[in-house]
């Protein structure tokens, strides 16, 4: 049965950087959006209080109230607690890992329902049910940022394992190789996540080698080689970056061929900052690392590229929100 025409949802993506929100109606429309920064001061309830106001300004744009919403759902990194609707040990959030109680939040500040997720596995969804994925029964969704995240849908349902299924950046790619942020050698994200990169790129530039990449960062006035600075350094033709760069789509051929050769999935989906920042060329040269390593070679699964961009992880988050919640009647 499809959801009848005036049912709104609400979506939240909570990033380290910034807050998007979304409103979505009966048919998944989007109606309303609004996006703000991510507190920067230590406490859960500051970014309790900035959910509920960057909810309330999509709300405003869709011209409803957040009392119309039936729900609104919440993409979060860190360990969730999906049962209770809490962030976890999300280290990139205010508050350094200290818990955030969002569905508590949203039921006493806004009388609303909030249901909590993981970022990536929303953002897969999302792809999963509206994007590029729409017409596979599985899917690998790889989120190439920070880190790399991996997300599962097998036979239409979302594979969550014991609860830490889609690990996928730490499959390890090298034995005794690259150090990894989770203490483990040679896991994939050591190679190919943002932060491993920025890590490297760090080291070799103080030991004297050349490159333009910390120069676009100061200009840019970040603190940290984003997803648009690597992509400017590249587009620039910066040799460092480009190594580097060369380096992660290895070991993201790797591991990724060798999470298709367990599962055989039909669709690869390549989103994440990095990723969607990089777009189409950089897919491409992602399906060509693959290859090596595919064990059945002559039918290679479609690699796409997110196709619900900057908003999808809002997207993904309204969709938690269960069908049996009716809202108010409009
Ligand atoms: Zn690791």
């Amino acid at each position: 049965m499809s959801p009848p025409r005036r049912r709104l949802v609400g979506g939240l993506d909570l990033g380290g950087t910034k807050i998007q929100a979304v409103v979505l109606d009966g048919r998944r429309n989007v109606i309303g959006e609004a996006r703000s920064a991510t507190p920067t001061t230590d406490g859960a309830q500051d970014v309790i209080l900035a959910l509920v106001s960057t909810m309330g300004s999509a709300c405003a744009e869709a011209g409803v109230e957040m009392a119309d919403l039936a729900g609104v759902g919440v993409g979060s990194p860190g360990a969730i607690d999906t049962r209770r609707g809490v962030v976890a040990e999300a280290r990139n959030l205010p508050g350094e890992g200290a818990p955030i109680p969002v569905a508590a939040g949203f039921r006493t500040l806004a009388d609303t329902r909030a249901y909590v997720d993981n970022d990536v596995t929303v953002g897969v969804n999302a792809e999963y049910v509206l994007g590029a994925g729409r017409r596979s029964k599985s899917l690998l969704g790889v989120w190439w940022g920070t880190g790399v995240g991996g997300g599962l849908v097998l036979h239409g349902d979302p594979w969550e394992g014991r609860g830490a299924a889609g690990e996928l950046g730490h499959v390890v790619v090298k034995i005794d190789g690259a150090q990894c942020t989770c203490g483990r050698r040679g896991c994939m994200e050591a190679y190919a996540g943002r932060g491993a990169m920025e890590i490297r790129a760090r080291r070799l530039h103080k030991r004297g080698r050349k490159t333009d990449l910390f120069k676009i960062m100061e200009k840019r006035g970040r603190t940290r080689l984003t997803s648009g600075v690597w992509a400017r350094a590249l587009e620039n033709g910066d040799e460092l970056a480009t190594e580097l760069i060369e380096r992660a789509l290895g070991a993201l051929g790797a591991g990724v061929a060798s999470a298709v050769n367990l599962l055989d999935v039909e669709t690869v989906v390549i989103g994440g900052g990095l990723g969607t920042r990089l777009g189409e060329p950089y897919v491409e040269r992602i399906r060509e690392a693959m290859m090596p390593h595919l064990f059945v070679d002559d039918r290679p699964p479609r690699v796409q590229l997110a196709e619900l961009g900057d908003l999808g992880g809002a997207i993904g988050a309204a969709l938690l929100v269960p069908p049996g919640s009716p809202g108010r009647k409009r």
